[in-house]
Protein backbone atom coordinates (compact mmCIF):
# COMPACT_ATOMS: atom_id res chain seq x y z
CA UNK A 1 0.00 0.00 0.00
CA UNK A 2 1.29 3.53 -0.82
CA UNK A 3 2.03 6.02 1.78
CA UNK A 4 -0.80 8.12 0.89
CA UNK A 5 -3.31 5.27 0.86
CA UNK A 6 -1.96 4.47 4.24
CA UNK A 7 -2.45 7.86 5.29
CA UNK A 8 -5.67 8.43 3.76
CA UNK A 9 -6.97 5.16 5.11
CA UNK A 10 -6.82 6.24 8.74
CA UNK A 11 -8.16 9.58 7.69
CA UNK A 12 -11.60 8.07 5.71
CA UNK A 13 -12.27 5.46 9.35
CA UNK A 14 -12.19 8.76 11.15
CA UNK A 15 -14.70 10.97 8.80
CA UNK A 16 -17.17 7.81 8.54
CA UNK A 17 -16.85 7.56 12.78
CA UNK A 18 -17.73 11.37 12.37
CA UNK A 19 -20.61 10.76 9.82
CA UNK A 20 -22.31 7.92 11.71
CA UNK A 21 -22.48 10.29 15.11
CA UNK A 22 -24.64 12.26 12.67
CA UNK A 23 -26.45 10.29 10.33
CA UNK A 24 -25.28 6.67 10.93
CA UNK A 25 -27.16 5.20 8.09
CA UNK A 26 -25.22 7.28 5.62
CA UNK A 27 -21.93 6.10 7.36
CA UNK A 28 -23.31 2.60 6.79
CA UNK A 29 -23.98 2.93 3.11
CA UNK A 30 -20.86 4.56 2.30
CA UNK A 31 -19.30 1.78 4.13
CA UNK A 32 -21.37 -0.49 2.40
CA UNK A 33 -20.72 0.47 -0.98
CA UNK A 34 -17.04 -0.12 -0.85
CA UNK A 35 -17.68 -3.88 -0.01
CA UNK A 36 -20.28 -3.75 -2.88
CA UNK A 37 -17.37 -2.36 -4.99
CA UNK A 38 -15.09 -4.62 -3.77
CA UNK A 39 -16.93 -7.88 -4.52
CA UNK A 40 -18.15 -7.29 -7.68
CA UNK A 41 -16.79 -7.67 -11.22
CA UNK A 42 -17.48 -4.13 -12.69
CA UNK A 43 -17.89 -4.31 -16.55
CA UNK A 44 -19.70 -1.49 -16.86
CA UNK A 45 -17.88 0.67 -19.50
CA UNK A 46 -18.97 4.53 -18.14
CA UNK A 47 -18.06 3.13 -14.83
CA UNK A 48 -14.11 3.31 -13.00
CA UNK A 49 -12.39 3.74 -9.67
CA UNK A 50 -11.03 7.58 -8.76
CA UNK A 51 -7.82 7.69 -6.39
CA UNK A 52 -7.88 8.25 -3.19
CA UNK A 53 -6.63 11.76 -3.55
CA UNK A 54 -9.41 12.38 -6.28
CA UNK A 55 -11.98 10.84 -3.83
CA UNK A 56 -10.59 12.71 -0.87
CA UNK A 57 -10.50 16.33 -2.79
CA UNK A 58 -14.52 16.01 -3.43
CA UNK A 59 -15.07 16.38 0.41
CA UNK A 60 -13.54 19.84 0.91
CA UNK A 61 -15.17 23.07 2.30
CA UNK A 62 -13.97 24.21 -1.22
CA UNK A 63 -17.78 23.28 -1.39
CA UNK A 64 -18.99 26.15 0.96
CA UNK A 65 -18.00 28.82 -1.79
CA UNK A 66 -20.36 30.26 -4.00
CA UNK A 67 -18.52 31.38 -7.13
CA UNK A 68 -20.58 32.23 -9.93
CA UNK A 69 -18.82 33.91 -12.95
CA UNK A 70 -15.37 32.84 -14.40
CA UNK A 71 -11.96 33.14 -13.24
CA UNK A 72 -10.81 37.08 -12.33
CA UNK A 73 -14.31 37.86 -12.95
CA UNK A 74 -16.76 36.23 -10.22
CA UNK A 75 -20.27 37.86 -9.04
CA UNK A 76 -18.99 36.68 -5.36
CA UNK A 77 -16.29 38.64 -3.22
CA UNK A 78 -13.36 36.50 -2.23
CA UNK A 79 -13.19 34.07 -4.74
CA UNK A 80 -9.31 33.73 -4.82
CA UNK A 81 -8.78 30.39 -3.84
CA UNK A 82 -11.85 29.29 -6.49
CA UNK A 83 -10.25 31.25 -9.09
CA UNK A 84 -6.54 29.27 -8.23
CA UNK A 85 -8.79 25.80 -8.49
CA UNK A 86 -10.45 26.88 -11.55
CA UNK A 87 -7.28 28.03 -13.19
CA UNK A 88 -5.01 25.01 -12.52
CA UNK A 89 -7.62 22.47 -13.71
CA UNK A 90 -7.88 24.08 -17.09
CA UNK A 91 -4.81 24.42 -17.41
CA UNK A 92 -4.35 20.78 -16.61
CA UNK A 93 -7.10 20.09 -19.45
CA UNK A 94 -5.05 22.48 -22.16
CA UNK A 95 -2.09 20.43 -21.40
CA UNK A 96 -2.95 17.36 -21.52
CA UNK A 97 -5.28 17.47 -24.44
CA UNK A 98 -3.72 20.54 -26.29
CA UNK A 99 -6.59 22.06 -26.35
CA UNK A 100 -6.36 25.98 -27.03
CA UNK A 101 -9.20 26.61 -24.41
CA UNK A 102 -10.83 24.46 -21.35
CA UNK A 103 -13.75 25.22 -19.08
CA UNK A 104 -14.09 22.83 -16.18
CA UNK A 105 -17.22 24.08 -14.64
CA UNK A 106 -20.34 22.10 -16.01
CA UNK A 107 -21.63 19.59 -13.56
CA UNK A 108 -21.32 16.32 -15.33
CA UNK A 109 -21.56 15.28 -19.11
CA UNK A 110 -25.18 16.13 -19.82
CA UNK A 111 -24.22 19.48 -18.36
CA UNK A 112 -21.01 19.92 -20.51
CA UNK A 113 -23.42 19.24 -23.52
CA UNK A 114 -25.86 21.44 -22.83
CA UNK A 115 -22.96 24.45 -21.80
CA UNK A 116 -21.23 23.23 -25.81
CA UNK A 117 -25.22 23.75 -27.86
CA UNK A 118 -25.62 26.52 -26.09
CA UNK A 119 -22.66 28.19 -26.80
CA UNK A 120 -22.89 26.70 -30.13
CA UNK A 121 -26.22 28.55 -30.83
CA UNK A 122 -24.73 31.84 -28.91
CA UNK A 123 -21.28 32.06 -31.29
CA UNK A 124 -23.38 31.00 -34.67
CA UNK A 125 -26.68 32.55 -34.27
CA UNK A 126 -26.99 34.76 -31.51
CA UNK A 127 -23.37 36.64 -32.47
CA UNK A 128 -24.22 37.40 -35.93
CA UNK A 129 -27.58 38.41 -35.37
CA UNK A 130 -26.53 41.02 -33.05
CA UNK A 131 -23.07 42.34 -35.40
CA UNK A 132 -26.07 42.76 -37.49
CA UNK A 133 -28.19 45.28 -35.54
CA UNK A 134 -25.11 46.93 -34.18
CA UNK A 135 -25.49 45.83 -30.45
CA UNK A 136 -23.32 44.50 -27.75
CA UNK A 137 -25.84 42.16 -25.85
CA UNK A 138 -29.37 40.58 -26.26
CA UNK A 139 -30.51 42.70 -23.63
CA UNK A 140 -30.63 45.55 -26.08
CA UNK A 141 -32.82 44.02 -28.44
CA UNK A 142 -36.87 45.47 -28.99
CA UNK A 143 -39.69 42.63 -28.20
CA UNK A 144 -39.82 42.31 -31.94
CA UNK A 145 -35.61 41.44 -33.05
CA UNK A 146 -35.81 39.13 -29.33
CA UNK A 147 -38.55 37.07 -30.85
CA UNK A 148 -36.67 36.92 -34.26
CA UNK A 149 -33.30 35.53 -32.29
CA UNK A 150 -35.45 33.05 -30.16
CA UNK A 151 -37.23 31.94 -33.57
CA UNK A 152 -34.24 31.53 -35.35
CA UNK A 153 -32.89 29.46 -32.26
CA UNK A 154 -35.37 26.90 -32.49
CA UNK A 155 -35.09 26.60 -36.61
CA UNK A 156 -31.18 24.83 -36.01
CA UNK A 157 -30.78 21.16 -37.18
CA UNK A 158 -27.98 19.03 -35.00
CA UNK A 159 -27.33 15.38 -36.36
CA UNK A 160 -25.75 12.73 -34.10
CA UNK A 161 -25.41 9.03 -34.05
CA UNK A 162 -28.16 7.18 -33.20
CA UNK A 163 -28.84 5.42 -29.66
CA UNK A 164 -28.86 2.19 -31.16
CA UNK A 165 -26.21 2.25 -33.12
CA UNK A 166 -24.30 3.41 -30.01
CA UNK A 167 -24.98 6.96 -29.79
CA UNK A 168 -25.87 9.18 -26.79
CA UNK A 169 -29.58 10.30 -25.46
CA UNK A 170 -27.73 13.96 -25.45
CA UNK A 171 -26.64 13.77 -28.93
CA UNK A 172 -30.39 14.46 -30.02
CA UNK A 173 -32.51 12.10 -28.77
CA UNK A 174 -36.16 13.28 -28.47
CA UNK A 175 -36.86 12.64 -24.77
CA UNK A 176 -33.50 14.55 -24.29
CA UNK A 177 -33.39 18.83 -24.31
CA UNK A 178 -31.15 18.40 -27.08
CA UNK A 179 -34.01 16.59 -29.20
CA UNK A 180 -36.47 19.66 -28.49
CA UNK A 181 -34.05 22.37 -28.89
CA UNK A 182 -33.08 21.59 -32.21
CA UNK A 183 -34.67 19.87 -35.85
CA UNK A 184 -33.17 16.53 -35.56
CA UNK A 185 -31.59 13.64 -37.43
CA UNK A 186 -29.13 10.86 -36.67
CA UNK A 187 -26.52 8.46 -38.62
CA UNK A 188 -26.19 4.91 -37.55
CA UNK A 189 -24.21 2.29 -38.80
CA UNK A 190 -23.01 -0.72 -41.76
CA UNK A 191 -25.89 -2.84 -41.55
CA UNK A 192 -23.44 -5.63 -42.50
CA UNK A 193 -20.46 -4.59 -40.50
CA UNK A 194 -21.65 -2.26 -37.82
CA UNK A 195 -19.14 0.33 -38.37
CA UNK A 196 -19.51 4.09 -39.16
CA UNK A 197 -20.52 4.73 -42.53
CA UNK A 198 -18.38 8.34 -43.37
CA UNK A 199 -20.44 8.46 -46.33
CA UNK A 200 -24.02 7.93 -45.16
CA UNK A 201 -23.35 10.59 -42.46
CA UNK A 202 -21.72 12.87 -45.33
CA UNK A 203 -25.39 12.42 -47.28
CA UNK A 204 -27.12 12.94 -44.67
CA UNK A 205 -25.27 15.92 -43.87
CA UNK A 206 -25.29 17.85 -47.22
CA UNK A 207 -29.14 16.31 -47.65
CA UNK A 208 -30.30 18.10 -43.82
CA UNK A 209 -27.58 20.39 -43.94
CA UNK A 210 -26.95 20.55 -39.89
CA UNK A 211 -25.58 23.71 -37.82
CA UNK A 212 -24.22 21.11 -35.67
CA UNK A 213 -22.28 17.07 -36.12
CA UNK A 214 -21.75 15.99 -33.51
CA UNK A 215 -19.66 12.95 -33.37
CA UNK A 216 -18.81 10.24 -30.50
CA UNK A 217 -20.68 7.66 -28.62
CA UNK A 218 -21.46 5.36 -25.63
CA UNK A 219 -21.44 1.89 -26.91
CA UNK A 220 -19.89 2.24 -29.72
CA UNK A 221 -16.51 -0.16 -29.75
CA UNK A 222 -14.66 1.34 -32.76
CA UNK A 223 -12.68 4.03 -32.47
CA UNK A 224 -13.72 7.43 -35.02
CA UNK A 225 -11.75 9.10 -37.56
CA UNK A 226 -12.30 13.06 -36.59
CA UNK A 227 -10.31 13.78 -39.84
CA UNK A 228 -12.85 12.41 -41.56
CA UNK A 229 -15.61 14.11 -39.51
CA UNK A 230 -14.37 17.90 -40.00
CA UNK A 231 -14.43 17.31 -43.69
CA UNK A 232 -18.21 16.92 -43.55
CA UNK A 233 -18.58 19.17 -41.02
CA UNK A 234 -16.50 21.80 -43.54
CA UNK A 235 -18.49 20.67 -46.33
CA UNK A 236 -21.52 21.91 -44.71
CA UNK A 237 -20.92 24.67 -42.85
CA UNK A 238 -21.33 22.72 -39.43
CA UNK A 239 -19.62 23.27 -36.24
CA UNK A 240 -17.91 20.08 -35.56
CA UNK A 241 -18.59 18.62 -31.45
CA UNK A 242 -16.98 15.68 -30.09
CA UNK A 243 -18.72 14.03 -27.13
CA UNK A 244 -15.75 11.92 -25.89
CA UNK A 245 -17.02 11.11 -22.37
CA UNK A 246 -16.52 7.32 -22.59
CA UNK A 247 -12.96 7.61 -24.41
CA UNK A 248 -11.28 10.90 -23.29
CA UNK A 249 -9.25 8.30 -20.87
CA UNK A 250 -7.68 6.86 -24.20
CA UNK A 251 -6.72 10.26 -25.73
CA UNK A 252 -5.17 11.47 -22.24
CA UNK A 253 -3.23 8.13 -23.00
CA UNK A 254 -2.34 8.76 -26.12
CA UNK A 255 -3.92 6.18 -27.17
CA UNK A 256 -6.20 7.60 -29.50
CA UNK A 257 -3.84 9.95 -31.77
CA UNK A 258 -3.68 11.72 -35.14
CA UNK A 259 -7.23 11.67 -36.67
CA UNK A 260 -8.76 9.53 -33.92
CA UNK A 261 -8.02 12.05 -31.45
CA UNK A 262 -10.89 14.80 -31.55
CA UNK A 263 -9.27 17.74 -30.35
CA UNK A 264 -7.42 19.10 -33.26
CA UNK A 265 -10.22 18.31 -35.60
CA UNK A 266 -13.58 19.39 -33.58
CA UNK A 267 -14.52 22.92 -32.81
CA UNK A 268 -16.01 22.33 -29.35
CA UNK A 269 -15.04 18.82 -27.52
CA UNK A 270 -17.37 17.16 -24.68
CA UNK A 271 -16.59 15.22 -21.71
CA UNK A 272 -17.10 13.45 -18.45
CA UNK A 273 -14.44 13.41 -16.36
CA UNK A 274 -15.44 10.03 -14.62
CA UNK A 275 -15.27 7.51 -16.64
CA UNK A 276 -12.38 6.15 -18.24
CA UNK A 277 -10.31 9.65 -17.21
CA UNK A 278 -10.90 8.33 -13.76
CA UNK A 279 -11.47 11.33 -12.02
CA UNK A 280 -14.20 13.06 -10.00
CA UNK A 281 -18.03 13.26 -11.47
CA UNK A 282 -17.82 15.73 -13.67
CA UNK A 283 -18.03 17.68 -17.15
CA UNK A 284 -15.63 19.51 -19.30
CA UNK A 285 -15.56 21.54 -22.11
CA UNK A 286 -12.74 22.53 -24.74
CA UNK A 287 -12.79 24.49 -27.70
CA UNK A 288 -10.76 26.68 -30.35
CA UNK A 289 -10.28 30.12 -29.83
CA UNK A 290 -13.20 31.36 -31.69
CA UNK A 291 -15.40 29.56 -29.86
CA UNK A 292 -14.27 30.13 -26.16
CA UNK A 293 -16.16 33.15 -25.57
CA UNK A 294 -19.47 31.58 -25.70
CA UNK A 295 -18.55 28.85 -23.85
CA UNK A 296 -16.97 30.57 -20.86
CA UNK A 297 -20.75 31.83 -20.44
CA UNK A 298 -21.46 28.45 -19.27
CA UNK A 299 -22.41 30.19 -15.77
CA UNK A 300 -25.01 32.04 -16.38
CA UNK A 301 -26.28 30.09 -19.60
CA UNK A 302 -27.31 27.59 -18.37
CA UNK A 303 -25.33 26.43 -15.13
CA UNK A 304 -25.53 28.03 -11.74
CA UNK A 305 -22.55 28.18 -9.24
CA UNK A 306 -19.09 26.00 -10.17
CA UNK A 307 -18.71 23.05 -7.31
CA UNK A 308 -15.23 24.38 -6.47
CA UNK A 309 -14.51 20.77 -4.85
CA UNK A 310 -15.49 19.22 -7.83
CA UNK A 311 -13.15 21.33 -10.08
CA UNK A 312 -10.01 20.59 -7.55
CA UNK A 313 -10.72 17.16 -7.98
CA UNK A 314 -11.09 17.45 -11.65
CA UNK A 315 -7.75 19.30 -11.40
CA UNK A 316 -5.80 16.46 -9.47
CA UNK A 317 -7.13 13.96 -11.67
CA UNK A 318 -5.95 15.72 -14.44
CA UNK A 319 -2.64 15.85 -13.20
CA UNK A 320 -2.71 12.12 -12.72
CA UNK A 321 -3.36 11.93 -16.23
CA UNK A 322 -0.85 13.77 -17.47
CA UNK A 323 1.86 10.91 -15.60
CA UNK A 324 3.59 7.93 -17.99
CA UNK A 325 1.85 5.35 -15.22
CA UNK A 326 -1.28 7.02 -17.03
CA UNK A 327 -0.54 6.22 -20.00
CA UNK A 328 0.52 2.55 -19.50
CA UNK A 329 -2.97 2.75 -17.73
CA UNK A 330 -4.32 3.74 -20.76
CA UNK A 331 -3.25 1.18 -23.05
CA UNK A 332 -3.69 -1.32 -21.00
CA UNK A 333 -7.33 -0.69 -21.00
CA UNK A 334 -7.14 -1.54 -24.50
CA UNK A 335 -5.60 -4.36 -24.65
CA UNK A 336 -7.87 -6.14 -21.90
CA UNK A 337 -11.04 -4.79 -23.93
CA UNK A 338 -9.22 -6.87 -26.75
CA UNK A 339 -8.64 -9.72 -25.20
CA UNK A 340 -11.79 -9.67 -23.97
CA UNK A 341 -13.40 -9.97 -27.27
CA UNK A 342 -10.69 -12.19 -28.13
CA UNK A 343 -12.42 -14.35 -25.03
CA UNK A 344 -15.34 -14.26 -26.36
CA UNK A 345 -15.00 -14.71 -29.69
CA UNK A 346 -13.29 -17.78 -29.35
CA UNK A 347 -15.56 -19.41 -27.40
CA UNK A 348 -18.26 -18.57 -30.26
CA UNK A 349 -20.05 -15.57 -29.12
CA UNK A 350 -21.11 -13.13 -31.53
CA UNK A 351 -19.80 -9.26 -30.76
CA UNK A 352 -20.87 -5.84 -32.56
CA UNK A 353 -18.77 -4.85 -35.28
CA UNK A 354 -16.81 -8.20 -34.99
CA UNK A 355 -14.64 -7.05 -32.38
CA UNK A 356 -13.34 -3.93 -30.34
CA UNK A 357 -10.27 -1.28 -30.99
CA UNK A 358 -11.47 0.95 -27.92
CA UNK A 359 -12.82 0.33 -24.08
CA UNK A 360 -15.77 -1.13 -25.02
CA UNK A 361 -16.90 -4.63 -25.89
CA UNK A 362 -21.14 -5.00 -27.23
CA UNK A 363 -21.71 -8.79 -26.65
CA UNK A 364 -24.58 -10.08 -28.56
CA UNK A 365 -26.81 -12.34 -26.38
CA UNK A 366 -29.25 -13.18 -28.76
CA UNK A 367 -27.22 -16.39 -29.72
CA UNK A 368 -27.82 -17.50 -26.25
CA UNK A 369 -31.39 -17.05 -26.59
CA UNK A 370 -31.74 -14.64 -24.34
CA UNK A 371 -32.80 -10.46 -24.23
CA UNK A 372 -30.12 -7.87 -22.63
CA UNK A 373 -32.09 -7.95 -19.82
CA UNK A 374 -32.70 -11.66 -18.64
CA UNK A 375 -28.60 -11.64 -19.90
CA UNK A 376 -27.66 -8.50 -17.58
CA UNK A 377 -30.01 -10.07 -14.42
CA UNK A 378 -27.95 -14.01 -14.91
CA UNK A 379 -24.51 -12.33 -14.33
CA UNK A 380 -25.43 -10.39 -12.05
CA UNK A 381 -26.68 -13.26 -9.93
CA UNK A 382 -23.14 -14.67 -10.88
CA UNK A 383 -21.04 -11.37 -9.70
CA UNK A 384 -20.57 -9.92 -12.46
CA UNK A 385 -22.17 -6.34 -12.96
CA UNK A 386 -22.67 -5.39 -16.58
CA UNK A 387 -25.92 -3.49 -18.36
CA UNK A 388 -28.19 -4.33 -20.88
CA UNK A 389 -27.44 -2.08 -23.97
CA UNK A 390 -29.47 -1.61 -27.46
CA UNK A 391 -27.79 -3.19 -30.81
CA UNK A 392 -28.37 -1.59 -33.83
CA UNK A 393 -31.97 -2.43 -35.21
CA UNK A 394 -32.58 -4.14 -32.11
CA UNK A 395 -35.25 -6.48 -32.40
CA UNK A 396 -36.08 -5.96 -28.52
CA UNK A 397 -35.95 -2.79 -28.02
CA UNK A 398 -34.24 0.02 -25.66
CA UNK A 399 -35.64 -1.96 -22.44
CA UNK A 400 -35.27 -5.68 -22.98
CA UNK A 401 -32.37 -5.33 -25.47
CA UNK A 402 -29.98 -7.96 -27.42
CA UNK A 403 -26.93 -6.82 -26.24
CA UNK A 404 -24.50 -6.40 -23.17
CA UNK A 405 -21.92 -3.25 -22.84
CA UNK A 406 -18.42 -3.97 -21.60
CA UNK A 407 -15.83 -2.24 -20.43
CA UNK A 408 -12.29 -2.69 -19.30
CA UNK A 409 -11.60 1.08 -17.78
CA UNK A 410 -12.62 0.20 -13.84
CA UNK A 411 -10.86 -3.31 -13.36
CA UNK A 412 -7.92 -2.24 -15.34
CA UNK A 413 -7.76 0.62 -12.74
CA UNK A 414 -7.77 -2.78 -10.00
CA UNK A 415 -4.59 -4.11 -12.60
CA UNK A 416 -6.18 -6.95 -14.30
CA UNK A 417 -4.94 -7.73 -17.26
CA UNK A 418 -5.55 -9.61 -20.25
CA UNK A 419 -5.13 -12.87 -19.03
CA UNK A 420 -8.23 -11.88 -16.14
CA UNK A 421 -10.07 -10.93 -18.94
CA UNK A 422 -10.25 -13.94 -20.85
CA UNK A 423 -11.17 -15.67 -17.90
CA UNK A 424 -13.60 -13.02 -17.51
CA UNK A 425 -15.04 -14.06 -21.11
CA UNK A 426 -14.82 -17.69 -20.04
CA UNK A 427 -17.25 -17.37 -17.17
CA UNK A 428 -19.63 -14.97 -18.75
CA UNK A 429 -19.96 -17.39 -21.56
CA UNK A 430 -20.43 -20.50 -18.76
CA UNK A 431 -22.99 -17.99 -17.37
CA UNK A 432 -24.96 -17.26 -20.69
CA UNK A 433 -24.81 -20.59 -22.11
CA UNK A 434 -26.33 -22.19 -18.70
CA UNK A 435 -29.44 -19.58 -18.34
CA UNK A 436 -32.91 -20.10 -20.29
CA UNK A 437 -35.40 -17.56 -20.75
CA UNK A 438 -38.38 -19.03 -19.19
CA UNK A 439 -41.98 -17.85 -20.36
CA UNK A 440 -43.85 -15.28 -19.53
CA UNK A 441 -46.59 -17.18 -17.64
CA UNK A 442 -44.04 -18.84 -15.68
CA UNK A 443 -41.60 -15.71 -14.86
CA UNK A 444 -42.49 -13.30 -12.06
CA UNK A 445 -43.93 -10.63 -13.10
CA UNK A 446 -41.75 -7.71 -13.00
CA UNK A 447 -38.52 -9.42 -13.05
CA UNK A 448 -36.15 -10.37 -15.87
CA UNK A 449 -37.46 -14.18 -16.62
CA UNK A 450 -34.62 -16.63 -16.73
CA UNK A 451 -33.54 -19.81 -14.75
CA UNK A 452 -29.80 -20.38 -13.87
CA UNK A 453 -28.75 -24.29 -14.50
CA UNK A 454 -28.04 -25.54 -10.67
CA UNK A 455 -24.64 -24.15 -9.44
CA UNK A 456 -23.37 -22.44 -11.96
CA UNK A 457 -23.95 -19.06 -10.49
CA UNK A 458 -22.28 -20.19 -7.36
CA UNK A 459 -19.01 -21.23 -9.48
CA UNK A 460 -19.09 -18.24 -11.17
CA UNK A 461 -19.19 -16.25 -7.98
CA UNK A 462 -16.44 -17.82 -6.43
CA UNK A 463 -14.09 -17.75 -9.63
CA UNK A 464 -14.76 -14.17 -9.78
CA UNK A 465 -13.97 -13.85 -6.08
CA UNK A 466 -10.43 -15.14 -6.73
CA UNK A 467 -10.27 -13.25 -9.50
CA UNK A 468 -10.83 -9.92 -7.17
CA UNK A 469 -8.80 -11.03 -4.21
CA UNK A 470 -6.00 -10.88 -6.44
CA UNK A 471 -6.62 -7.62 -7.08
CA UNK A 472 -7.65 -5.46 -4.14
CA UNK A 473 -9.53 -2.37 -4.42
CA UNK A 474 -8.14 0.68 -2.44
CA UNK A 475 -5.74 -1.85 -0.67
CA UNK A 476 -5.56 -1.00 2.85
CA UNK A 477 -8.12 0.62 3.22
CA UNK A 478 -9.99 -0.09 6.34
CA UNK A 479 -12.70 1.20 7.14
N1 LIG B 1 -22.08 11.84 -23.08
C1 LIG B 1 -21.82 10.54 -23.22
C2 LIG B 1 -21.21 10.05 -24.50
C3 LIG B 1 -22.11 9.65 -22.19
O1 LIG B 1 -21.87 8.34 -22.34
C4 LIG B 1 -22.69 10.16 -20.99
C5 LIG B 1 -23.02 9.29 -19.85
O2 LIG B 1 -23.31 8.17 -19.90
C6 LIG B 1 -22.96 11.52 -20.90
C7 LIG B 1 -22.63 12.34 -21.96
C8 LIG B 1 -23.64 12.11 -19.70
O3 LIG B 1 -22.82 12.15 -18.59
P1 LIG B 1 -23.42 12.45 -17.13
O4 LIG B 1 -24.05 11.20 -16.66
O5 LIG B 1 -22.23 12.88 -16.34
O6 LIG B 1 -24.41 13.57 -17.28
Amino acid sequence: MSETNQNLSSAYKTILDEVAKVEPRIADATRAELTDQRGSLKLIASENYASLPVLATMGTWLSDKYAEGTVGHRFYAGCQNVDTVEDVAAEHARELFGSEYAYAQPHSGIDANLTAFWAILAHRIEQPELADLGLKNVNQMTEEQWETLRRKFGEQRLIGMSLDAGGHLTHGFRPNISGKMFHQRSYGTDPETGLLDYDAVAALAREFKPLVLVAGYSAYPRRINFAKMREIADEVGATLMVDMAHFAGLVAGKVFTGDEDPVPHADVVTTTTHKSLRGPRGGLVMATEEYAPSVDRGCPLVLGGPLSHMMAAKAVALAEARTETFRTYAQNVADNAKALAEGFLKRGARLVTGGTDNHIVLLDVSGFGLTGRQAESALLDSGVVTNRNSIPNDPNGAWYTSGIRLGTPALTSRGFGADDFDRIAELMVEVLQNTEPVTASTGKPGKAKYTIADGVADRVQSATDELLDAHPLYPGLEL
